[in-house]
């Protein structure tokens, strides 16, 4: 059987701009940090620990541009936001230390981790994995990629969201309990990390249910802002 020949066409993978690139940046694979700054941790009933960052994934498939109305998602009473910087991975990285991490960062973009969770605790409660409320369709909004040379070194910028103008989360990027060296490093141990990797860092403390007609605006210090404006149910 000649496997280039296919039944259906094969779904195109999404891209996400990049800031004076005419060409956008392909998404290969999507990899979020769970609990990575202690306020947020705090909120979830669980204290953070720096034994070892953990990851759940979601489908390359998932990510979507900032900027759209998303139809509220099937399955849940409970949609929370979480505002989060989001890595974009330029080089094979496999078991690179932290000091090499920073050089296989492309650069830098604010995203949201649209998250079902009432299922996610629900799945959390009974030991299950967390993909029903972490892995669904257009969960993973990704606003413009800024070249990392272009946004200098991680640390003193304000990650904040807002719901209709209220502000809901404000943080700093120092806050973040795994840096993104230390991610990259520890993730690279268990992955052969290459172009079109994305790692959604962890959200701050303040994430929070929207309904249909909200719209969320999260902004990072040096980055074009992430937004997303809840439609009505499917
Ligand atoms: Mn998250």
């Amino acid at each position: 059987m000649n496997l280039s020949r296919r039944l259906f066409p094969s779904p195109a993978f999404p891209a996400v701009p990049v800031e004076g690139e005419a060409a956008a940046y392909p998404v290969h694979r999507i990899f979020c940090v769970g609990r990575n700054y202690a306020d947020h941790a705090k909120e979830m009933g669980v204290e953070v620990d720096r034994e070892a960052p953990f990851y759940f994934l979601k489908s390359p498939l998932s990510a979507v541009a900032s900027g759209l109305t998303l139809p509220y998602p099937p399955g849940t009473a409970n949609y929370h936001y979480e505002m989060e910087l989001v890595v974009a991975i330029g080089r094979p990285a496999f078991r690179v230390s932290t000091a090499d991490a920073p050089s296989v960062v492309y650069g830098y973009a604010a995203g949201l981790d649209m998250t079902r969770r009432d299922l996610q605790l629900e799945a959390r409660a009974k030991g299950r994995p967390w993909d029903l409320g972490k892995d669904f369709e257009q969960a993973a909004v990704v606003a413009t990629i800024r070249k990392a040379e272009d946004f200098g070194p991680v640390g003193p910028q304000r990650i904040r969201l807002e719901v209709d103008g209220q502000v809901r989360q404000d943080a700093r990027l120092a806050d973040l309990v795994w840096s993104v060296p230390e991610i990259i490093a520890h993730l690279s141990g268990f992955y052969h990390l290459v172009p079109g990797d994305l790692i959604f860092t962890g959200t701050p403390a303040g994430v929070g249910p929207v309904v249909a007609g909200n719209v969320v605006r999260g902004e990072i210090d040096g980055l074009e802002p992430v937004s997303l404006t809840i439609g009505a149910a499917q």
